[in-house]
């Protein structure tokens, strides 16, 4: 992969809304100011720890875009927090090692797909 490709996004959508993406360094829990965060989602706005190796940024960007899909589709908002943080893992793995198995059959065969 070159490094064009490694290079986050500033802007995203996700189901349809634009999404602003930034990379923040010492990025922490506001509520536990001691735990690092990998990522955060607040409405529009997803924030990536920079601190992070570029693996982990990404994984995180698309840990927070689930969480965005849930945000844009109104889950979010009847979803306790933690039970939406048990769904977002359970995807975030499951379309990782999709994605590592057969991203790139999948990827060519819906090309040209709307
Ligand atoms: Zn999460």
């Amino acid at each position: 992969m070159n490094d064009k490709k490694k290079t986050m996004p500033r802007t995203l959508p996700v189901l349809g809304d634009r999404f602003a993406v930034a990379e923040v360094t010492g990025l922490h829990d506001d509520d536990d100011l001691a735990s690092a965060l990998d990522g955060c989602q607040t409405g529009h706005r997803i924030k990536i720890n920079a601190d992070n190796d570029v693996s982990k940024r990404w994984r995180a960007l698309l840990h927070e875009t689930m969480h965005g899909a849930l945000y844009v589709t109104g889950v979010q908002s009847v979803l306790d927090p933690n039970i939406e943080e048990i769904i977002v893992q359970t995807l975030e793995t499951h379309v990782n090692q999709f994605m590592r198995l057969h991203g790139t059959a999948y990827l060519a065969a819906i090309k040209g797909d709307v």
